[in-house]
């Protein structure tokens, strides 16, 4: 509690970015969120007309307040970087300091330092084509939307992140097993991203005594897995195969989350913690 923490990746209630928010929130942090800039308008339209109330509830019946909310390209690290048709782009146009840079400096505008960095976002531009089909953009587009992301982002909020603070960022085990269907470079980005919290958790333990870790998060029918197309029977396949066979709740994700960015967890980082009824523990389908 008296925490203050940017969750990258929400733009509505089905995610894990929002699941992370409320159990955040339920623990007594402030919540600063970034949005992506093309899902911004509908996100904040639905906030402010009450869409998302029921889904704002908190264990002790408050809602959930989100302080601000960030337009967030995270693909663009700064305004130099901004093609020209993206900043004529009419989404876009629309609002501005949407880079990893200018959020990072706005943020610190407004408030000054934050305790908590969540990276909860991911795009695959060619995620249904097999890797072997994938093409050198499409891979690229994986690998900087959905690993590199996270570079930026820690690179230019540990700055203003207080010591002994801590982020976190989803993986999904297709990253060392194979999981046909997840393509595009997606299952290389989630490669890079567990071996990228080893090294960061180094790097930024010794430069600002942040711990960096990351959630391999079971399946969840998410707008970002749906695109995917076959997240229900991966959810199926899970419900069938794991240990724990039950529904994996976002809810617990969220949880776990909150438990490795708070002082219980001061001295778990650069680790990658399975939240999935322990599907990856499994060699045999059953
Ligand atoms: P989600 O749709 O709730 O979240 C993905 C978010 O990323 C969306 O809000 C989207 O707007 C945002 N986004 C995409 N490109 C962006 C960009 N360039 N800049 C800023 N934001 C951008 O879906 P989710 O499944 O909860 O995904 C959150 C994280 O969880 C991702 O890293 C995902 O890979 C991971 N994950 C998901 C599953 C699953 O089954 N859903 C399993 C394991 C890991």
């Amino acid at each position: 509690s008296g925490k203050r923490a940017f969750i990258a990746g929400v733009a509505d209630d089905n995610g894990y970015g929002w699941a992370i928010a409320k159990a955040l929130a339920a623990a007594g942090a402030e919540i600063l969120v970034g949005t992506w800039v093309p899902a911004l308008n509908i996100f904040e339209t639905s906030l402010r007309r009450g869409k998302f109330d029921e889904s704002r509830k908190l264990p002790d019946g408050s809602l959930m307040e989100i302080t601000k909310v960030y337009p967030l390209d995270a693909v663009f690290d700064s305004l130099e970087d901004v093609p020209e048709d993206v900043k004529a782009n009419k989404r876009y146009a629309g609002s501005s300091k949407w880079t990893v840079k200018e959020v990072a400096e706005t943020v610190k505008d407004d408030f000054g330092s934050i305790d908590i960095l969540v990276h909860s976002l991911a795009n695959g531009p060619e995620v249904t084509k097999p890797l072997l089909e994938t093409s050198r953009s499409g891979y690229l587009a994986a690998v900087s939307a959905s690993s590199y992301s996270f570079i930026s982002l820690l690179q230019h909020f540990l700055p203003i992140m207080n010591p002994g603070g801590a982020s976190i960022s989803l993986t999904y085990i297709a990253s060392e097993r194979t999981i046909p269907g997840y393509g595009g470079g997606m299952s290389s980005a989630k490669a890079a991203l567990e071996s990228d919290t080893r090294v960061l958790a180094f790097e930024a333990g010794r430069k600002g005594k942040i711990r960096v870790n990351t959630i391999s998060a079971g399946p969840l029918g998410s707008r970002a897995a749906k695109a995917i197309g076959f997240i229900e029977k991966m959810i199926e396949y899970s419900y069938v195969n794991a240990p724990l066979q039950k529904e994996l709740l976002a809810e617990e994700v969220g949880n776990a989350a909150a438990f490795l960015v708070s002082p219980l967890a001061s001295a778990i980082t650069g680790s990658t913690v399975y939240v999935d009824n322990g599907l990856n523990t499994m060699a045999l389908a059953v």
